[in-house]
């Protein structure tokens, strides 16, 4: 056991060093050449454990080891390999280095798998350098639009077309069919919260996720004489702002709290029957 917790501190910190920002963390944006060196890097490592390795079209690496029953049936783990700027050293890279180490570990352990196990380093998540997220599962997926990009250009100025065929990519190629074989996928992630800590738990269980709305509401008041106007005549617009936030907020409390009780619960169930 010591020897993987070994590998995996040893790899995290080579892979953080890949970019290592004078100013703190790793900065390594999509197709920058940190970026390239990191995903070939990542490569290397799993050409050597014996891994079949390729990039797609846009710079998703995998590297993959065949199944001996299952042929069409393939297991996934991995994350993305860019970082925000000054990016801590478990977020994204933390998940596709544990896929190899895992990978690796249970191919020199037990041989070869029944169905095929793969690990994807994705080229994209964060969008740090461009103003555009998830370039790489949403190629995965066949989601990304190639006319999207035309017009989208770093901080620098450089063109997302410049760069992506700088670094030796270029646009998915749309006549190649989607795959349909990843059977599961499985992404370890740093939480980047607290609940962990707080409940001292080690690993969380991920089921579902929390979607982000952003509304932009407009609250029509009414300006009044402040000294004659009596509390029934005012319509002041930071009062009922007031009521919105705080309601807003009980709603969301009452809902966690909820929440809570119920995974309590059925945690309780399922030790105790
Ligand atoms: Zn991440």
């Amino acid at each position: 056991m010591d020897k993987i917790f070994k590998d995996v501190a040893d790899n995290v910190t080579w892979l953080s060093g890949i970019g290592a920002d004078p100013t703190g963390g790793t900065t390594r944006l999509l197709y920058s050449d940190y970026w390239v060196e990191a995903q070939q890097g990542v490569k290397k490592k799993m050409d050597e454990a014996g891994f079949t390795t390729y990039f797609d079209d846009i710079g998703n690496l995998f590297g993959r080891v065949e199944g001996s029953t299952y042929k069409d049936e393939t297991i996934m783990s991995g994350s993305h390999i860019d970082t925000v700027v000054n990016g801590g050293k478990l977020d994204g890279q933390f998940g596709v280095l544990a896929a190899y180490l895992a990978i690796k570990y249970l191919k020199e352990q037990h041989g070869q798998p029944l169905r095929n196990l793969e690990v994807i380093s994705m080229a994209e998540e964060e969008g740090s350098r461009f103003p555009y997220v998830f370039w790489g599962s949403k190629n995965f997926f066949g989601l990304a639009n190639k006319d999207e990009m035309a017009g989208v250009a770093d901080f620098e100025g450089v063109k997302f077309v410049d760069a992506m065929r700088g670094a030796g990519f270029d646009f998915r190629d749309e006549t190649k069919p989607l795959r349909d074989d990843i059977k599961a996928f499985v992404e370890i992630h740093i939480e980047q919260g607290k609940v962990l800590e707080n409940e001292g738990k080690a690993v969380g269980v991920v089921n579902s996720i929390a979607g982000q709305r952003r509304y932009t509401i407009v609250l029509n008041g009414e300006s009044n004489h402040a000294g004659t106007t009596p509390m029934g005549y005012r319509k002041d617009t930071v009062y009922a702002f007031s009521k919105i936030v705080t309601q807003s907020i009980d709603k969301a409390k009452k809902n966690w709290r909820s929440t809570r009780t119920y995974f309590r619960k059925s945690r309780a169930k399922a030790k105790y029957g």
